[in-house]
C-alpha cells in the first residue's frame, strides 16, 4: 500500500497507472474509520483495479463553532484497516497543498444545499462539493463510494458529477450500524457512555416511523410530533430537524404516499448526530 502526502505524488501515480489501463476507485474520508468506511472500502474493491482512500479533515466545510479542533485521529489505526481492506494507495494531504495562499473557488449549488442539514450548516455543503471536485480532479478515479450515512452529501455529490459532465460513476454504500442501531461514525467517539444510551434515540425514530408508515400513517405532522416526543424522552437530546422529504430533492412531503427519506439531525450533549431511512410506504 502506498502512501502518498502531496498532490503531486498522488496526480503522478493516478496517472501512472491509468497508463497501464488500471481502473481506479476511489473513497474519501476524513479518517478515524470504521466499520462504515471499512464497508465502503469493500463494496469498491472487487469493482476495481485500484483502490484509492483519502484521509483529510477538510477545513472549509466546518463552521466556525463546529468541531474542526478537536475531530478524532488515528492515522496508525486507519492506516492497518485500509490496508486490511485492500486499499492500494491513501492520499494524505496537507492543508496548506490543498488551499494554498489566494485559493478562491467554491463549488456551490443552488437547492439540495437549502434542505436537511445546510439549513444549520450554511458553509458546509460548499466545502464538501469543492474539496470532493478537487479530489477527483487529483486521484482522477473511474468510480467512487460514498455513504447513505451522509444522505444529503450523497445527493450533493451525483448532482454536481451530472452539472459538470465528470466521468466518475458514484456508488452509494448502505448505512452500518452498532449491534444496537447506533449509525457507526467518528463522532460517537465524543459521547459518554449516558449520551451513548441516549444517541440511540435516533435509530429508534427511524423504526418507529417505519412502524407507524406501515401501518398506514401518512401525516409527516404527526409522525414528527412522535418522533420528536421519543427524541426527547432520552436525556440530553435536542432535535435539530426532522424532514420527511423526496429522495431526489430533498423537498419536505406532507402527506406521505410514495417512497419518502426519514431524515434527522439530534444533539446529544454537544454531539451532533445524524441518520436517515427511505421509507415506501407500499411496503
Ligand atoms: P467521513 O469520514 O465521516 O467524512 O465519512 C466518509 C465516508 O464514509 C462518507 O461517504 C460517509 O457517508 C461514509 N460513512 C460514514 N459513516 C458511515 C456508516 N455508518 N455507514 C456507511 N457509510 C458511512
Amino acid at each position: 500500500m502506498e502512501i502518498l502526502k502531496t498532490k503531486a505524488d498522488m496526480q503522478a501515480w493516478s496517472k501512472n497507472k491509468k497508463k497501464q489501463s488500471r481502473t481506479l476507485c476511489f473513497v474519501p474520508t476524513m479518517g478515524y474509520l470504521h466499520q462504515g468506511h471499512v464497508s465502503l472500502m469493500e463494496k469498491g474493491r472487487p469493482l476495481c483495479d485500484e483502490l484509492v482512500l483519502s484521509i483529510f479533515v477538510n477545513p472549509t466545510q466546518f463552521g466556525p463553532n463546529e468541531d474542526l479542533s478537536s475531530y478524532p485521529s488515528n492515522i496508525e489505526n486507519d492506516l492497518l484497516l485500509a490496508e486490511k481492506a485492500g486499499v492500494t494507495a491513501v492520499f494524505l494531504p496537507h492543508k496548506k497543498d490543498m488551499y494554498p495562499e489566494h485559493f478562491q473557488t467554491e463549488i456551490k449549488l443552488q437547492s439540495l444545499p437549502r434542505h436537511l442539514c445546510g439549513k444549520f450548516r450554511p458553509v458546509h455543503f460548499a466545502g464538501v462539493a469543492t474539496v470532493v471536485t478537487k479530489l477527483f480532479n487529483i486521484v482522477m478515479p473511474d468510480m467512487a463510494v460514498f455513504g447513505m450515512k451522509d444522505y444529503q452529501q450523497l445527493q450533493i455529490i451525483r448532482q454536481l458529477v451530472l452539472d459538470l459532465d465528470l466521468d466518475i460513476r458514484i456508488l452509494a454504500g448502505e448505512i452500518i450500524r452498532e449491534k444496537d442501531g447506533l449509525a457507526m461514525s467518528s463522532r460517537n467517539a465524543y459521547l459518554s457512555e449516558a449520551q451513548r444510551a441516549s444517541a440511540l434515540s435516533l435509530s429508534r425514530s427511524l423504526d418507529l416511523a417505519r412502524e407507524l408508515v406501515a401501518k398506514g400513517e401518512k401525516s409527516s405532522a404527526l409522525l414528527r410530533s412522535k418522533i420528536e416526543a421519543l427524541i426527547h424522552s432520552f436525556p440530553e437530546t435536542e432535535v435539530e430537524y426532522i424532514s420527511f422529504c423526496r429522495p431526489e430533492t430533498l423537498e419536505e412531503i406532507e402527506v406521505i404516499e410514495t417512497k419518502v427519506l426519514l431524515a434527522l439531525a439530534v444533539k446529544v450533549g454537544k454531539t451532533r448526530l445524524i441518520d436517515n431511512v427511505l421509507i415506501n410506504p407500499g411496503r
